[in-house]
């Protein structure tokens, strides 16, 4: 990096990251732990700050050492935070000029420290530049910090005033929804004016938070106004709440079959173990649940979605309101215009019932393709990007740089949006099964030029999961790739027999140079007939696989009814094909397609009479299934 690197850096009540924008497009930095969520706590003892994950861990062996939750408390007096103080483990007091301090207690002789909140932030943003400044290599001096939406002056100062004592400039602060909005390239443009009126939707842990947008492109040094036209939430409202309902079930649960409460140390791991159970059903249908009560006995369940959903469905009510009146502050302003996108920001807006209301309530499929957990702290490193000068990463896109696809059975991948697509792009294609009673998809999603997925550029997986066993062919799976204007790809599935849907959304451009995609480009070239005749041979291999268990089935009911003549025929062409894919399956390079697919043809062609014969048996209310 040329210029003077700018990060984005989001400061935050429980977690905090950085992140740097380059030519690849917007990416957080992580710690050697691999994460880049850096826990917002740091403990003071012995004369020295931990900042991070170990300060977290160590917070209840040092609750009065271990601060948490500091932004909280930025720039406001002690009147003002008097309702989080039941909250905080650590002391805080009055300081000069209606501020307030933090009281850490002296230990091993040393004295008491007492702490703005500014300077403790600080900390935490010192230990962001140095995670930023080994990774890049060099020093970092100027950050974009966000903030939210709701901060006051006051508040905004205090946060600069802790860059500066971490040795930053703040060149700018940005809203948190704001920030999210940029990170999907709202609010930028290559030319269209036209303002964008987006929707934030932030659950967390602890705090929710809706934010109606305007973004209006510009041009200089700002590429773009933004508009805060409403604002609404509730500062304790979150993903720990329905923590707590699944615990508070449990209890009761256990209370009806012991007759007692359980004991303190099964009580202790209640909540811990609610939230595993709450991830796990993000993913999953059903959660299975198993506490040893000691004595009592071991008390055992599963908790399924359907019924995780109906115990938080208050909860996300509360949110919806919350979300309604804001569209009704903004309406004024909206002037009947609808919103052009809903971005989710939050931990807990992985909850798949919290992106169902939402989608409901917006009438809109709300952004997912960026982490939740990071799409505030990208956003800002946008924002620091187009303020340092280099757009490169930030740049939108007019047509879809590569190809994009899903890889089908062998490995090859079937391409539905082509190269060179103006942007907005849609496609749709139909798959079917290859094996009997699939109950599952998977559908892996690959970028590239290259015939076979192994050397394409994998974007992202996901499952379609639940549906009714059927016969390999019958299922009708209907895919849908779908790039809109902002470069954000959605893929979604459905099959139509049954009604099952699932979805996913990636940044296709993310991660990528402009250099890299002409590389993809050129060894496309390169290997084109070698990736034409594997795309062949594989996709040669899995329908004759399909044809021998076809046709092997009814041989074995029916051969008996063929001529001698017939049968033998048959049973050498079953034998040819089976001998060319058995080898053709080890070294796809050891068979000419032409010879595996004339082997094909003329199996079909010897076995029209056994299709007959078996299509006359399925009539008489034979016993095959239709296939
Ligand atoms: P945040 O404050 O944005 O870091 O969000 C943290 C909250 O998100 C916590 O309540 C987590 O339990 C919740 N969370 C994180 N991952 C998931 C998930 N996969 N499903 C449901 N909730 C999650």
């Amino acid at each position: 990096m040329s210029r003077e690197p700018i990060v984005g850096i989001d400061l935050g009540t429980t977690n905090s990251l950085v992140a740097i924008c380059d030519a690849r497009g917007p990416r957080t930095i992580s710690d050697r732990s691999g994460s880049p969520l850096v826990p917002s706590a740091v403990t003071y003892t012995q004369g020295s700050a931990v900042v991070g994950a170990d300060a977290r861990s160590g917070a209840p062996a040092h609750p009065r050492h271990t601060i948490l939750s500091v932004k909280r408390l930025m720039g406001r007096s002690l009147p003002e935070v008097s309702a989080d103080l039941p909250f905080l483990s650590y002391a805080v007091e009055p300081g000069p000029r209606g501020t307030c301090r933090v009281r850490i207690p002296g230990d091993a002789g040393n004295a008491d420290l007492v702490l703005s909140p500014e300077e403790v932030s600080a900390s935490i943003l010192r230990h962001l530049k140095q995670l930023a400044e080994s990774h890049l290599g060099t020093e970092v001096r100027k950050a974009v910090i966000t903030v939210p939406a709701y901060f006051d002056d006051a508040q905004r100062q205090a946060t600069r005033t802790a860059a500066r004592l971490a040795g930053l400039e703040a060149v700018r602060l940005v809203p948190e929804p704001t920030a999210a909005a940029l990170a999907y390239g709202l609010g930028l443009s290559a030319g269209d004016r036209t303002p964008r009126h987006v929707a934030v939707y932030d659950l967390g842990g602890g705090t929710f938070d809706i934010s109606i947008l305007r973004l209006t492109p510009a041009e200089g040094d700002d590429p773009f106004f933004f508009q805060v036209l409403a604002v609404g939430g509730d500062t304790r409202l979150g993903g720990d709440d329905a923590d707590h309902l699944i615990a508070d079930l449990f209890r009761r649960e256990i209370q009806d079959r012991t007759g007692a409460p359980p004991a303190p140390d099964a009580a202790r791991g209640l909540v811990t173990l609610a939230e595993q159970v709450k991830v796990r059903l993000s993913e999953h249908d059903t959660a299975p649940v198993r506490i040893d009560l000691g004595p009592s006995g071991v008390y055992e369940r599963t908790l399924a979605r359907e019924e995780f959903e109906s115990l938080i469905a208050p909860l996300v009510d509360r949110t919806i309101d919350r979300c309604r009146q804001a569209l009704a502050a903004a309406a004024a302003e909206l002037r009947g215009k609808s919103l052009d996108a809903v971005v989710l920001v939050g931990g807990s807006t992985r909850i798949p019932l919290v992106r169902r209301r939402v989608a409901e309530c917006f009438n809109l499929e709300p952004y997912t393709a960026l982490d939740p957990d990071q799409v505030v702290a990208l956003g800002a490193s946008v924002q620091a990007a187009v303020l340092s000068g280099d757009r490169s990463g930030t740049l939108l896109l007019d047509v879809i740089p590569l190809s994009l696809g899903v890889e089908t059975v062998g490995g090859a991948v079937a391409k539905v949006i082509m190269r060179n697509s103006p942007v907005p792009a849609r496609a749709t294609e139909m798959f079917s099964t290859s094996v009997d009673n699939q109950t599952a998809f998977r559908l892996a999603v690959f970028q590239g030029e290259r015939e076979m997925a192994s050397d394409c550029r994998k974007l992202g997986e996901f499952h379609l999961r639940g549906l009714p066993p059927m016969p390999a062919g019958i299922p009708q799976l209907e895919l849908t790739f779908l790039v809109d204007a902002n470069g954000v790809l959605g893929v979604s599935a459905l099959e139509r027999r049954s009604g099952r849907r699932a979805s996913m959304q990636v940044i296709p451009n993310h991660g990528l140079t402009p250099e890299e995609v002409d590389r993809i480009e050129r060894e496309s070239v390169t290997h084109a007939r070698e990736d034409m005749t594997r795309h062949r041979i594989v996709d040669l291999i899995a329908n004759s696989n399909l044809d021998l268990k076809w046709i092997g089935e009814r041989y074995d009911r029916f051969s008996h009814e063929l001529s001698p003549a017939d049968r033998e025929t048959l049973a050498a062409c079953m034998a040819r094909l089976r001998e060319l894919v058995a080898r053709a399956s080890a070294d796809w390079k050891s068979v000419p397609p032409d010879d595996l697919h004339q082997a094909k043809e003329a199996l079909d062609r010897a076995s029209v009479r056994l299709q007959e014969i078996s299509i006359a048996a399925s009539l008489r209310g034979g016993p095959l299934r239709p296939g």
